[in-house]
């Protein structure tokens, strides 16, 4: 490894994946990083998972793209039949002037038969500038991005409930709890840094309560481990809040100082007993009951989830009673007490701040307010846009088969592996007459591309990123974009200006000005301030406030500063299983590999490590099908097909399988269901009948 000595510079930055946030400090010698180095953000303390460390050579890999490409007049038809190291038969190189004015000449004028994906992986002013480009060049919200996929049906139960989509308390504030629930999570694979603050919590004598259909690592530090049936989260969370009701071990000040719609909330939880939900969620009665006591007994409690919860039809209900039990408990507002939605890419939230997304401008201010859109539109100096929430990711994709949307530009997504039923949106991708891409691979996605702008990786740019804890972080270029490529927030400038929108933007740092102009969440917060300081948590009350940590705790931003119960009933999954389809399909992350694998399978020691497309089944089951670990099985679903090695896990329960879904040659969203949640309109990734078979051809 060596000393500084051994690198020609040391630059601190961010990690590129998960919403930890973790600070890394990046070595490069010879125009290469060499080593990466956890240094002390406030998430990390030094710390880094084997992403963070190891995950970082993509940077360098000979796929990424150096020059702007243009699909060639003599390209095979679009699909997905590109070779992203030769793609030679499908597109040509162009230079940045020829590709810039192709790029835009397919937009412009186009209004609402265009929309837009940004990225979660991008910083924030690059968001910012992503979706005031929709909404100031084409009058429109049809602006989105993979917040869709992942937290939506949370942050939609947040504000309706607390008035705030963020964390209420950072993760680190579980040094402080009692009692923790961690519930549709598995932090040990994919927040680890932060699963090491929670291993702490139970070493020095936390109670942690873990509710998850699959036995996952947190499992063994557990108290409790509820291991409940796919999709009965609100059966089982309802008894527990019965029992608490019924027991009496509600915070009747709390309730009274700080809350509305309790009696109605109460009033619903009398059906829900936990001897009549036990056969329902799986979870015998007086475990469930015993859960209620000691949640509620807690000095202190935090309750954090993850996509476990939000991927489903009932996303949104599942957090409301995740909200609900907090709220009668009086856990929030504390210190060691709040609600976190663990976020799951690396500024997904931040992202969602700047207003990446299609019912909200940056803040989360509504796009339906005259007066928001006028604040917006006088920083801008550009009319007015729709006062009508745009589409949604997944609703793009159909609009783009009802013939109504025709051009998009997607920055850093990748819809053809991470949308559900994937091959309804690469069928879209394929219809549409003007596609531009950018991103620094040539991803499934720009397989359909007819322009690709080739951009920069993280240790390329400078911006600041917001982690999962509310943390306002500045991330660092190390390195100038590989090749002819560039940073994304200038590619982006360049565009708006050839759509006649007529920005002039010197820096980063004059986008995050303008950013504030009309964010509230970022007063106090400075450029300055985050070179000196690294990071500074919003909300921050003064120029010298390093940020709260936890906030709510004399009321909340909504009406009458009350927060709300919201009853949620019991809503069967969208597919069930049935007898050709008679078992449960969930899916998810590993350890080492990254949401649709575009970087992590370039990652050479993280790609060593999990080279293979495969899937999880418990022993009992392969045993019933006669396949061995490691030979293949066939999973089918209403959607599609696919056939990948199967691997033994006895914390998959006998009727279900864990498929992650990074993998191209065995993508796991061609079995997915893209039915959504009514309020946060995200798929039930988490959910699908499937028949498992064994796979005798392989
Ligand atoms: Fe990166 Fe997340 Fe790992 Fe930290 S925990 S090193 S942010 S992937």
């Amino acid at each position: 490894v060596g000393d500084s000595a051994d690198f020609d510079s040391e630059t601190k930055s961010i990690c590129p994946f998960c919403g930890v946030g973790c600070q890394i400090s990046l070595k490069v010698k010879d125009g290469r990083v060499k080593y990466v180095e956890g240094i002390n953000g406030p998430a990390n303390e030094g710390r880094l998972c084997v992403k963070g460390r190891f995950g970082f050579d993509y940077i360098h890999h000979p796929h990424r793209l150096t020059k702007p490409l243009i699909r060639r007049e003599d390209a095979p038809a679009k699909g997905l039949n590109v070779d992203p190291g030769n793609w030679s038969k499908h597109f040509r190189e162009a230079e940045w002037d020829e590709a810039m004015d192709f790029a835009a000449k397919g937009l412009k004028g186009r209004g609402r038969e265009v929309a837009g994906f940004g990225s979660a992986k991008c910083t924030n002013e690059e968001a910012y500038l992503f979706q005031k480009l929709i909404r100031q060049g084409f009058g429109h919200n049809n602006v989105d991005h993979c917040t869709r996929l992942c937290h939506a049906s949370s942050v939609s139960a947040l504000i309706e409930n607390v008035g705030s989509g963020a964390v209420t308390a950072t993760f680190n504030e579980i040094e402080n709890a009692d009692v923790a629930i961690i519930i549709g999570a598995n932090p040990v694979e994919n927040h680890p840094v932060a699963a090491t603050y929670f291993k702490q919590f139970t070493k020095r004598g936390g109670k942690l309560i873990v509710m998850d259909p699959r036995g996952q690592g947190m499992k063994r530090f557990a108290t409790h481990m509820l291991q409940f049936r796919p999709g009965a989260d609100v059966s089982m969370l309802n008894a527990i809040m019965h029992t608490i009701v019924e027991e009496k071990l509600y915070d009747q000040q709390y309730i009274d100082a700080y809350t509305e719609n309790w009696e109605a909330e109460k009033a619903h939880l009398a059906d829900f007993s936990p001897e009549k939900m036990e056969g329902i969620c799986g979870i015998p009665a007086e475990t469930l009951r015993e859960v209620a006591r000691t949640f509620a007994g807690a000095k202190s409690a935090m309750i954090f989830w993850g996509m476990g919860v939000s991927q489903h039809i009932h996303g949104t209900d599942n957090s409301r009673c995740l909200i609900s039990l907090a709220l009668m408990c009086g856990q929030v507002g504390r210190p060691g007490a709040g609600l976190h939605p663990l976020r799951g890419q690396n500024n997904v939230q931040g992202a969602s701040d700047a207003g990446l997304v299609p019912m909200f401008l940056p803040d989360y201010q509504s796009v339906t307010d005259e007066g928001v859109r006028n604040a917006f539109t006088e920083v801008w100096e550009s009319g007015d846009f729709s006062r009508k929430p745009g589409l949604t990711v997944t609703e793009i994709m159909d609009d783009v088969h009802a013939g109504n949307i025709k051009a998009m530009y997607i920055l850093g997504e990748n819809p053809a592996m991470s949308d559900p039923d994937v091959e309804h949106a690469r069928d879209a991708l394929a219809k549409l007459d003007h596609l531009v891409v950018q991103d620094i691979f040539l991803t499934e996605t720009a397989n359909y591309a007819d322009v690709i702008l080739p951009a920069s990786a993280f240790a390329e740019k400078s911006g600041t990123v917001t982690n999962t804890n509310r943390q306002v972080q500045l991330a660092r270029a190390a390195l100038p974009p590989m090749g002819d490529a560039r940073e994304d927030w200038i590619i982006t400038i360049d565009l708006a200006n050839r759509l006649g929108l007529g920005w002039s933007y010197d820096s980063p740092a004059d986008v995050f000005a303008e950013m504030k102009l009309n964010m509230r969440s970022l007063d106090n917060i400075t450029w300055e301030r985050l070179e000196t300081e690294g990071a500074v948590t919003y909300p921050s009350l003064s120029p010298t406030d390093p940020g709260q940590p936890i906030v709510f705790g004399d009321g909340f931003p909504r009406p009458e500063g009350r927060a709300r119960f919201t009853p949620a009933s019991i809503i069967a999954p969208d597919d069930v299983p049935d007898e050709e389809y008679p078992m449960i399909l969930t899916t998810g992350r590993q350890l080492e590999h990254w949401h649709t694998g575009s970087m992590t399978r370039r990652s050479s020691v993280l790609d060593a490590v999990e080279p293979e497309a495969n899937c999880s089944l418990h022993p009992s089951t392969l045993r019933k099908l006669g396949v061995a670990p490691g030979e293949h099985v066939r999973l089918t679903t209403k959607r599609g097909s696919i056939s990948i090695m199967a691997r033994a896990d006895r914390a998959v329960a006998p009727d279900m399988v864990f498929l992650p879904f990074a993998f191209v040659e065995a993508a796991a969203n061609i079995l997915t269901n893209p039915a959504i949640d009514p309020y946060g309109k995200i798929p039930e990734f988490k959910f699908s009948a499937v028949k498992v078979e064994a796979d005798n051809a392989k």
